[in-house]
């Protein structure tokens, strides 16, 4: 071995022996937020017509798909005490959706609603940034602003895994603080102008998990995607889409500008039903269906990823459906449909027209996606979903 080699820090050595990506891209859609299958893929109550009447025929649904460890445990032989199920909520699915296993996360800032939890096991983005040549820019997370926990869903702190591997994440949040510093960098800004974005950057750094915050920084490919994005929508955060259109625009740029291998998308804007108006529920589900026609014709029309992409579409969450409760359409409190849920895959390697009505978790779409891309996932618990790969 020559002495040169020697030098090689483990780090690149590993990088050295990664393979090349040659797809399929996956696209996960977390059609969040929480939403039940009656207004999502029952063809009589759908609010998502072009998910239930067009997209279904496409691939393989999976109409029966839970999240629920009571039940998991069971079918391994295990009982366990309902009261020691896991959440159904938006963070907890989204990390069920990425980790491939379920688990009472506990927040560890200990303020009121936070949900800094702790990623014990590798994310998607880093198994598969692990096994291929790609780099972060084109592992991506699509967030919403007003959920800063959720920033930091792209690595876990497991050994052998983290923050080499980690995704990059495309939200308002990081763009705020991309244009603050950039704000803070110009010699000419006024002392008042300086005050106002020095606390401006504070008040944003101060919404994250404290053991995150020394890993805030994005790579260049992600500044010069922001760069372009104050170009088009200026500095004051007024003139862009609002909600969950918003991460679709979000979205459309990074696939035409990043070119994502692996990009997963939050929807979340169901979630406002936590008022109680059933209308900001249903509206929600159709700007996410909109958004996911938007995002599949994109995908139709451009050549990088037309014939090799795969989508996968799964809530985060069900609700309830008891009408007659006080605050209609609430999802903390464990109820059957609350834990019920759908996943649909379609794309390359995906058989069509398949319907499969036999109960799956949550936790199996990680393995999945890794078999249909083609690398381990070997701290997952559900197995993969065979009905989904040809
Ligand atoms: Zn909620």
């Amino acid at each position: 071995m020559a002495a040169g080699m020697l030098a090689t820090t483990p780090l690149l050595a590993k990088q050295a022996e990664k393979k090349e990506y040659g797809g399929p891209n996956v696209v996960l859609i977390r059609f969040g937020g929480g939403a039940r299958r009656r207004e999502s893929i029952d063809p009589q109550h759908s609010y998502s017509r072009f998910l239930c009447n067009e997209l279904a025929a496409r691939g393989t649904l999976f109409k029966n798909m839970i999240v629920d460890l009571v039940d998991f445990k069971a079918r391994a032989g295990e009982k366990l005490d309902p009261k020691l199920n896991v959440d159904t909520s938006h963070a907890q699915g989204t990390l069920y959706l990425i980790l491939g296993k379920y688990e009472k996360f506990k927040d560890r800032s200990g303020k009121f609603l936070s949900e800094n939890f702790e990623l014990k096991v590798p994310t998607l983005f880093e198994y598969f940034r692990s096994a291929y040549d790609v780099p972060p820019e084109q592992t991506l997370i699509i967030n919403n602003e007003n959920r800063p926990a959720e920033e930091y869903f792209t690595f876990s702190n497991h050994m052998r895994f983290g923050l080499d591997y980690k995704a990059e994440t495309l939200s308002l949040f990081r763009f705020k603080l991309h244009l603050y510093d950039q704000q803070l960098a110009n010699p000419n800004l006024s002392d008042v102008e300086r005050k106002k974005v020095t606390k401006a950057k504070q008040d944003l750094v101060k919404q994250l998990d404290p053991a995150q915050k020394n890993h805030d920084q994005q790579g260049p490919a992600i500044h010069r995607f922001w760069d372009d994005w104050r170009a088009y929508y200026g500095d004051t955060g007024f003139v862009n889409e609002r909600g969950d259109q918003l991460l679709t625009d979000l979205a459309l740029r990074g696939l035409r500008q990043l070119r994502p291998r692996l990009m997963m998308i939050n929807y979340t804007d169901c979630d406002y039903v936590h008022w109680g108006i059933k209308s900001h529920y249903t509206d929600a589900i159709r700007i996410m269906d909109r958004g996911i026609r938007q995002l599949v014709q994109f995908v139709e029309h451009d050549e990088f990823y037309r014939d090799n992409t795969i989508f996968c579409i799964v809530p985060d969450c069900g609700r309830d459906n008891n009408p007659l409760a006080d605050v209609p359409f609430q999802h903390h409190f464990g109820s059957r449909s609350s834990r019920e849920i759908f996943a649909l895959f379609f794309g390359r390697g995906v058989p069509k027209g398949t319907v499969v009505d036999q109960p799956v978790h949550q936790i199996q779409v990680a393995a999945t996606l890794g078999q249909l891309m083609g690398f381990k996932t070997e701290h997952t618990e559900g197995p993969a979903l065979e009905a989904a790969i040809a």
